[in-house]
This record gives C-alpha cells, structure tokens and sequence, in this order.
C-alpha cells in the first residue's frame, strides 16, 4: 500500500486527510530505512532535500501516521521515541532486543506462531478481568548486544 503514490494518497483520503508532501516524504523514508528512526534522524534526512519541512512539522505528521496506524511509535528507553513504518500481512509483526548501551535495536520474528497463541490467551484473559479491549501489544526486551557485551560492561 506505502510503495505506491496512487494508493496512498487513496487510502489518506479514505481517512478524511490529504495526502501532504511531509507526509508522502515520511512515509516513503520510514519505508525504505530498515532502522527504527526518531523524529531528528528523519528530519535529518528530510531537511536536506525539503528545507520547507521543518522539525514542527515531522513531529506533527509522526503523531498524526501514528494515529492512522500507519507507524508505530516506540519507546525503548533512551528518551527518544523511534517509528517504524506498520507494514501490510502478518510477517511483519516482530518485537525488539534493545542495547541498553548502544541503543542497538534488532528486530526479531521468532516464536511468533507460539506468541500468537499465548498472547491471544492473555489477551482474553485480561480483556475480561479489566474490561478492557485490547488491540495491540508491544514486546521489547532490555540487555546488552553482542558488541558491547564483548566490550566489558
Ligand atoms: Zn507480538
Ligand atoms: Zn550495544
Ligand atoms: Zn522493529
């Protein structure tokens, strides 16, 4: 849906929104980077070639991807909240292993199948005992990586 200009642009309208230029320039770069960006790394990249797009305005537009449930927003800890563009299927569903020193982020899709059916279980469980419903979960595990653990603490 995200590669493509037409589809895009249809599926902002579809939500009551145009489809701005920050918002085609972000979205095409949180498509293309395999990194989990903040809002200054990608002003960063955006700046350079769109000097109208100021830090405002990428703050702005993650809020509002984010409330489309196009990006996600994480917070791993370091002060920084970090987006990833929310990819079409199940295959893209991972969760994180976070450096607590390097801030190293590394994604990883094992054990999905046996999460998909412990999470469901939880999430039954807990959406009954608080009456709440829940539509999303977030998993990220805190340590050191490979590089730093082979540094010294
Ligand atoms: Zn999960
Ligand atoms: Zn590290
Ligand atoms: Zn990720």
């Amino acid at each position: 849906m995200y590669g493509r200009r037409q589809e895009r642009a249809q599926f902002f309208r579809h939500h009551g929104f145009r489809c701005t230029l920050p918002r085609e320039v972000i979205l095409d770069i949180l498509y293309k980077t395999k990194s989990h960006l903040s809002a200054e790394d990608i002003y960063f990249k955006v700046h350079p070639i769109y000097p109208q797009i100021g830090l405002t305005t990428v703050y702005r537009t993650l809020d509002l991807l984010n409330k489309m449930e196009l990006i996600s927003r994480f917070d791993f800890g370091d002060g920084k909240a970090r987006y990833e563009l929310i990819k079409e299927g199940d295959t893209s569903h991972h969760h994180h292993l976070v450096c607590r020193k390097c801030n190293r982020v590394i994604d990883y899709t094992d054990f999905m199948k046996e999460e998909t059916r412990f999470i469901k279980k939880i999430e039954e469980v807990l959406s009954k005992k608080h009456n709440f419903e829940i539509d999303s979960h977030k998993i990220h595990f805190q340590g050191l990586c490979s590089k730093c653990k082979s540094e010294g603490r």
